[in-house]
């Protein structure tokens, strides 16, 4: 069975963070393995607290799962403050220069749906300087891409100048910018080659929608696992996200979880009685 890593903050209530991605790369048929970067105190109505765990945990916690567990894939959420995205990007630095080439998928988490900022300054100016060069893949919202790449985007036909910005100074850098706050919700796919999709989206209505960033992060990076080239794992993973919402039930009093189990429902359904 191949396994894939996510390092990423912990929501105790699994709408977001490792537990929601765990739930992802389970529904890929992946075995999931994670280093919890942050403790949150959350629900589906909002963060309340944030917690970082100190570096050096995440340090050995990076190193020793490797040691014994290598991922075939690793995807990179909240990192809440610069001595973690540090850690981070030590860890990345040492199996990049050990000539490990497995997918890296960065969602950058700058701040919660519900207006939380998750990602300290310090640490928005490391993950530039030190992250995105060792990333094969970053997968901005519309505010984390304006951020990244000093572009103001607020029409679809932003995405694309943005995008390109933000793709500058590092080579081959995959960006999927999810527009799903825009009046026309479509996702925009620049890869690494310099080719260009767009991918339509769907508007909803429905308050399961915690967590989705995350969501898509994990299942880009299970289908860059199991073998897809960009533009087949783009368009899978978030064929995977909008059936996980559109099969959502509404769980707790905020924005809840999306449906993670939809691929286990459906495999049961057809094993016999
Ligand atoms: N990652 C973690 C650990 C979180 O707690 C959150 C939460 O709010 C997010 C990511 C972002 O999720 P969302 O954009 O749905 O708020």
């Amino acid at each position: 069975m191949q396994s894939a890593l996510t390092i990423a903050g912990y929501d105790p209530s699994s709408g977001a963070g490792v537990t929601a991605d765990l739930m992802v790369f389970a529904a890929h048929g992946l075995f999931g393995t994670s280093c919890i970067t942050n403790l949150t105190v959350q629900s589906t109505i909002g963060v309340l607290e944030t917690h970082p765990v100190p570096d050096e945990t995440v340090r050995a916690t990076l190193e020793h799962l490797y040691a014994d567990l290598p991922a075939k894939g690793i995807k990179i959420g909240m990192l809440g403050t610069a001595s973690v995205v540090a850690a981070v990007a030590d860890f990345l630095a040492q199996l990049r220069s050990s000539g490990e080439r497995i997918p890296v998928v960065l969602d950058p988490v700058v701040r919660s749906s519900s207006g939380r900022d998750l990602l300290d300054v310090d640490g928005i100016t490391l993950l530039r300087e030190r992250l995105l060069p060792l990333v094969d893949w970053i997968t901005p919202n519309l505010d984390e891409l304006a951020l990244l790449s000093g572009v103001p985007v607020n029409h679809r036909d932003d995405l694309p100048e943005a995008a390109r910005a933000l793709q500058q100074g590092y080579a081959g850098l995959n960006v999927f910018a999810t527009g799903g706050h825009l009046e026309r919700p479509d996702d925009y796919l620049l890869t690494g080659s310099g080719e260009e999709h767009w991918f339509e989206g769907e508007r909803v209505v429905t308050r399961s929608t915690h967590g989705t960033g995350c969501a898509l992060s994990s299942a880009l990076l299970s289908r860059l696992v199991l073998g897809d080239g960009a533009y087949p794992a783009a368009l899978a993973a978030k064929g995977y996200v909008a059936e996980a919402i559109r099969t959502a039930s509404p769980l707790g009093h905020g924005r809840g979880p999306l449906n993670h189990l939809w691929p286990l429902r459906r495999g049961l359904m057809s094993m016999p009685e």
